[in-house]
């Protein structure tokens, strides 16, 4: 896309739009909740559908003209479907969040209890954070990972849970490196009599391709995002057992949204179709083999990680031991200065502050995504550790720029 048209009529953004093409390019995506969308989805996404008014769903809107937007969003629940193995998918939430209040707004009043992972832990805003709705409408408490091991901490999770009685536990994280026990999290919601909501933002392509393991068909809920790990562009998503259907597609619309994206769902529908193809498993298959060699690599460079390694496609370093004196935030601006883009993050038994945690989170997702296989992610541990070991160093900086321009000229995006 030359966005001609765009700086036809408005230059400045034009720029900026090219300036972004040129820094997804030129860098290394490593926000572990970041990945690359095909040229397919873009354009899918860029398509007339977002002048579209499409209230309702499937043949039942409140709009004429919703032949083509029928079309789209049918197939994109269709393999939405096939590829979780869902019996009810809702695609229209805007984004994860999204998704998550619909199942909020299904099944909860207001004031209800909601039992969820600390977000320093590694859970999410939208699990009940005091500075989201979920916070502010709800009644919260919170499970940990166990400190000593970075695991989650199950048996704690069931005492607190019959403790604290919640109407739902939400599981599903932001910056856990590990698998998840659906099952086990799905008992101790049985013996309170709780729903179980697993949000799968983070991890969606790798339960698609049975990489990871899957809460359909194990949690009453499961929602997620569209533009992480299954790279189908940006929004969210619900998937539930039938006797649920009515109550989620009414939260979903009217109770928490107006009209639905189809732009956006005809760019999900495209990205699932990619993602049904047999090459989605091989490469969401090397996103996790890419997150073990990357994080291998990092320990052998004397770097901890929680929970001394990595089942997904991300890996959580504690700065504290290995680099007492480095902050997340110096860890990561030093990595943008060389092109290596990921966040600072907070780590469990986080001793600094949200803002400037004393860990950082990489992922492998988007590089995986470009074509790069293990070798070349231990290339970028190795880059990772000079960086971070000499970051005030400005003649090591300047080497490893030149480093990551290699590697990203190999492995050109949207070529
Ligand atoms: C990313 C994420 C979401 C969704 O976030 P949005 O930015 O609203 O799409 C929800 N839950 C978890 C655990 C996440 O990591």
């Amino acid at each position: 896309m030359s966005y001609e048209r765009v700086r036809a009529v408005d230059p400045e953004i034009a720029d900026a739009l090219v300036a972004e093409r040129e820094r997804q390019n030129d860098t290394l995506a490593m926000i572990a909740s970041e990945n690359h969308v095909s040229e397919a989805v873009l354009e899918a996404q860029g398509s007339e559908l977002t002048n579209k008014y499409a209230e309702g769903y499937p043949g039942e809107r409140y709009y004429a003209g919703c032949e083509h937007a029928d079309t789209v969003e049918t197939l994109a629940i269709e393999r939405a479907k096939e590829l979780w193995g869902a019996e009810h998918v809702n695609v229209q939430p805007h984004s994860g969040t999204q998704a998550n209040m619909a199942v909020y707004l299904a099944m909860l009043d207001p004031g209800d209890k909601i039992l969820s992972m600390e977000l320093e832990h590694g859970g999410h805003l939208s699990h009940g954070h005091p500075a989201n709705f979920t916070g502010q409408t709800y009644e919260v408490e919170q499970y940990q990972v166990d400190p000593e091991t970075g695991y989650i901490d199950y048996d704690a999770l069931a005492a607190v849970a019959e403790e604290f009685d919640p109407d739902i536990i939400v599981s599903g994280y932001s910056a856990y490196p590990r698998d998840i026990d659906f099952e086990r999290i799905q008992a101790a919601a049985d013996t309170v009599d709780a729903y179980h909501l697993a949000d799968i933002a983070h991890i969606t392509g790798l339960v698609a391709a049975g990489v990871h393991s899957s809460p359909v068909g194990i949690a009453d809920f499961v929602t997620g995002s569209t533009h992480k790990t299954i790279r189908a562009g940006r929004g969210g998503i619900v998937m539930c057992r039938d006797e649920f259907a009515d109550d989620i597609d009414s939260a979903v619309f009217p109770g928490g949204q107006g009209g639905p994206l189809m732009h956006n769902i005809a760019g999900k529908a495209v990205g699932f179709k990619e993602a049904l193809q047999p090459e989605f498993e091989a490469y969401a298959q090397q996103v996790v083999d890419n997150a073990k060699a990357l994080g291998e690599r990092l320990q052998e460079h004397g770097f901890s990680l929680v929970s001394g390694g990595t089942d997904n496609h991300l890996v959580l370093v504690d700065l504290r031991e290995s680099h007492p004196d480095t902050t997340g935030k110096d860890a990561e601006q030093a990595l943008e200065s060389v092109g290596i883009v990921l966040n600072a993050n907070t780590v469990p038994g986080e001793t600094r502050s949200a803002f400037n945690p004393s860990g950082i989170r990489a992922g492998t997702a988007g590089l995986a995504t470009r074509g790069f296989d293990e070798d070349a992610t231990r290339t970028v541990a190795d880059l990772i550790a000079t960086v971070v070991d000499d970051y005030d160093d400005e003649a090591v900086k300047a080497e490893v720029t030149d480093r990551v321009a290699e590697l990203t000229d190999e492995h050109p995006l949207y070529e």
